[in-house]
């Protein structure tokens, strides 16, 4: 088995540290773990791990200010846990650095293919470049010649349409907050205004999804943002959830 990445996991329930522990371990990677906020951030600059895994709720520092602290010099992928189900937690978290989060309860299938985008996401960093040619079902987008292709045939896409795609493929895998999208696609000016998105999203999805119904590539997080599918999700069944 190839060596997987390191992880750190800063989470304070011992039984989820405990668990995800014989779970990740028999999965290759080797994981660090901290109690409390202020010993993960130390942990993060001390021992240096390709993956910060941070649960929201923790005693002392919370998980919010942990991500604040460690985004100052830690760009490596960045995952929420939490227990929490509020939107605006998920949206601080992602719009103070955080790359992915994942609620409790979770399955362990729905972690590892987390981690999977996540050390993409590495492996790209490491390599100091983007990839310019994304595909993902039947579609493939290439950056580099601003050209977008399904089932082997040339999309035609208004500007507007383009700039979307092309920001959910940049962060493919991971969710982008509706605020990242209308700063990335429309500027700054724009930024109060969601009836945009949903506009140009359904528009897009006429285009890119079989079924525009049933999104399987642009997908919805409810009240968070948008997604551009990574990877086949997992089939359930075989998950554990804790
Ligand atoms: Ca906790």
């Amino acid at each position: 088995m190839r060596p997987r990445a390191t992880l750190l996991l800063i989470e304070d329930d011992p039984q989820i540290q405990r668990f995800l522990a014989t779970a990740l371990e028999a999965h290759g990677y080797a994981l660090l773990t901290a109690s409390t906020g202020e010993d993960g951030v130390q942990q993060a600059a001390l021992r240096q791990p390709d993956i910060l895994i941070v649960d929201l709720g923790l005693p002392g520092m919370s998980g919010f200010d942990v991500i604040r602290r460690v985004r100052e010099w830690f760009s490596r992928p960045l995952l929420v846990l939490s227990a929490r189900v509020r939107e605006t937690d998920k949206v601080t978290a992602l719009d103070l650095g955080a790359d992915d989060y994942l609620c409790k309860p979770f399955g362990i299938g729905e972690l590892l293919a987390r981690l999977r985008v996540a050390e993409r996401h590495l492996a790209r960093l490491a390599g100091g470049q983007e990839e310019a040619r994304i595909e993902v079902g039947d579609v493939v987008i290439d950056l580099a010649a601003r050209r977008v292709q399904r089932g082997g045939r040339d999309l035609h896409l208004t500007p507007i349409e383009y700039q979307l795609l092309a920001t959910l493929a940049r962060h493919r895998g991971k969710v982008v907050t509706h605020q990242q999208l209308l700063r990335e696609v429309w500027g700054a000016a724009h930024v109060e205004s969601p009836q945009y998105l949903r506009i140009y999203m359904r528009a897009l999805r006429r285009k890119i999804e079989a079924d525009p119904a049933r999104p399987h590539l642009l997908l919805t997080e409810i009240g968070v943002g948008y997604r551009l599918a990574d990877e086949a999700e997992p089939p359930g069944g075989a998950n554990m959830t804790i």
